[in-house]
């Protein structure tokens, strides 16, 4: 964010939640954010994925759970995004992508970015209609997007995650931006930036 004078206004490293159900985007968008913005990309469902393809031991831990479409245990995930946060490469900010999933791990994260003297800037909830989120995971194919398995997502994140917004939005100052992620991968994209422009430009002058 550049003042009038050219200097940074917020000088924070950013923190942002890319938030949705399966198949919204979130992944597309964290990618392309994290680029556009120069900060890391943390996404704990492809963490897992590579700890699973190299058979370690997290991948041996969560392989039962990622393929069933259940979420991986609270203290398993926050373990290991807790870790991967320590890295030098997400002092600068991060787009976290998939985390947190449940209320749990939203404290979790709160207690890890106070321990590294960061804080979450804002949380962006993607919005897709469902029969375009389910028509989107079919055509993507991957192994835990067989039909009943994107269900078992959905309905998860129905029950589990989708409550954290609520508790976002009463239980702290932290805002959630809601984004209409209906629309091709630059509209969106353009859609969530200038979202953020506009609302930190804001939060600065304060
Ligand atoms: P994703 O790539 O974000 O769709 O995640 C794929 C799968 O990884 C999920 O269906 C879960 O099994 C697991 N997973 C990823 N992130 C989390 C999380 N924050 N909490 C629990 N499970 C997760």
């Amino acid at each position: 964010m550049e003042t009038t004078d050219g200097r940074r206004a917020h000088t924070a490293p950013l923190v942002l939640v890319l938030f949705g159900a399966p198949g919204v985007g979130k992944g597309t968008q964290a990618q392309i954010l994290a680029e556009k913005l120069g900060i890391a990309h943390l996404s704990t469902g492809d963490a897992f994925r590579k700890a699973i393809a190299a058979q370690t031991e997290v991948g041996k831990q969560v392989q039962r759970y990622v393929e069933s479409g259940a979420l991986v245990p609270d203290e398993l995930v926050s373990q290991t995004v807790a870790e991967e946060l320590q890295k030098p490469q997400y002092r600068s900010g991060v787009v976290l992508d998939g985390f947190p999933r449940t209320i749990a791990q939203a404290q979790a994260l709160e207690k890890m970015l106070r321990n590294l003297g960061m804080s979450l800037t804002a949380v962006i909830n993607l919005v897709v209609p469902e029969e375009v989120i389910i028509d989107r995971l079919v055509k993507r194919g991957r192994k835990d997007d067989q039909p009943e398995i994107i269900r078992h997502r959905l309905e998860i994140y129905h029950k589990e995650t989708a409550p954290l917004l609520h508790y976002y939005q009463t239980h702290s100052t932290i805002p959630v931006i809601t984004i209409d992620g209906n629309a091709d991968i630059d509209t969106v994209n353009q859609r969530i930036l200038s979202a953020i422009k506009s609302r930190i430009h804001s939060d600065a002058q304060q």
